[in-house]
């Protein structure tokens, strides 16, 4: 892209302070890092396409935000820790004003998690962003969708259902005189990766994933790794008041939670014996976490609503053309 040098050196260069394992940043034909011994290293790309994951009109430092800690989640849900990050970017031009504040938030939310951007590639074409996230784990203790048995408990992180509601009012104005509407179009774009709760989980669950797609759909990415059912209680899914308020009753506000996309919550499961321990380990966290379910013989997700069976069809999530 024309002017490419210029613009890298004035937005993505000497904006952050270097970590100790970067040996070489930006400027070279590659970036050189240093892993420890004991450490393995989780890698995951995800890229976001305008028009497909974020309109063209989206706020670019919600966008920023959306894009890196997505991104981050990925790392979270494997219980690494964040360390290095490449960014491919490609724009229809060197655009300024939109670059400047996806900017600054960009480098806000990866200081704030001590993540490095340590090169990238910059291209001309429709507007897309394609980040590769790696971060560090101890050796044999990262959390995988695999390993869960039957009889441990499933949990979740935060509250779910924000994202999809946000969604709603993002690609229909009709939704953004419902209470609570701007609020929950802020909770589409500003998830919080839960970094601090995939540490604390490490030797602790015995597998986990980040809710994508709906915790109903990502759930069963486990259940088909590690070979084993569900069973979950929708009364027990952590709702929000304001959630209920804009969808209207309780029972479309679970359906909400079940099949949000992009919550970048994480979804896991926790052995029995390891109850104690974990409850005290994620007690001083912070971070809100609900036990939804446990693991069955089988492999079907069969759901509830306080023992009462319910035969909801819950569809698939589509990025932005939403729940179908
Ligand atoms: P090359 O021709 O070797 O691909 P480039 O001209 O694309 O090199 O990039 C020059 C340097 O700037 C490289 O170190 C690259 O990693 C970095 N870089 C380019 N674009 C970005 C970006 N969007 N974010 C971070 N670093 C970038
Ligand atoms: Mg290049």
């Amino acid at each position: 892209m024309s002017g490419e040098f210029n613009l890298i050196e004035k937005y993505f260069e000497n904006r952050q302070a270097n970590r100790d394992d970067v040996v070489l940043s930006l400027g070279d034909d590659c970036a050189l890092v240093k892993a420890p011994n004991d450490m393995e290293i989780a890698i995951s790309t995800d890229t976001l396409v305008a028009g497909t994951h974020f309109l063209k009109s989206a706020n670019p430092a919600w966008v920023a935000h959306k894009a890196l800690a997505s991104n981050i989640s990925d790392l979270a849900a494997m219980g690494a820790t964040p360390a290095w990050l490449s960014f491919a970017l490609t724009m229809p031009e060197p655009n300024e004003e939109w670059l400047a504040p996806f900017c600054d938030a960009f480098f806000e939310l990866a200081n704030q998690y001590g993540i490095q951007l340590i090169g990238g590639d910059t291209t001309k074409g429709p507007l897309s962003l394609t980040l590769t996230v790696q971060g560090l784990v101890p050796s044999g203790l990262a959390l995988k969708r695999s390993g869960a048995s039957v009889g441990d408990t499933v949990w979740v992180s935060g509250y779910l259902g924000h994202a999809h509601a946000g969604l709603d009012v993002v690609l229909d104005d009709q939704h953004a005189s419902k209470p609570n509407a701007q609020t929950l179009e802020r909770l589409h774009y500003l998830s919080e990766p839960r970094v601090s709760l995939g540490e604390a989980l490490r030797g602790l669950a015995s597998s986990a994933i980040d809710i994508s797609d709906g915790v109903a759909s990502d759930l069963r990415h486990i259940l088909k790794r590690s070979k084993v059912g569900a069973s979950i209680d929708v009364s027990k899914l952590p709702i929000s008041d304001e959630l209920i308020s804009f969808v209207g009753s309780e029972s479309k506000a679970q359906q909400y939670a079940l099949v949000s996309g992009e919550e970048y919550e994480l979804c896991f499961t926790v052995p029995n014996d390891k109850l104690a321990l974990f409850e005290s380990k994620t007690e001083s966290l912070n971070v809100p976490v609900t036990c939804i379910g446990e693991l069955t013989d089988g492999d079907q997700l069969e759901l509830h609503n306080n023992g009462q069976a319910l035969e909801w069809r819950l569809s698939g999530y589509d990025h932005f053309k939403g729940n179908q």
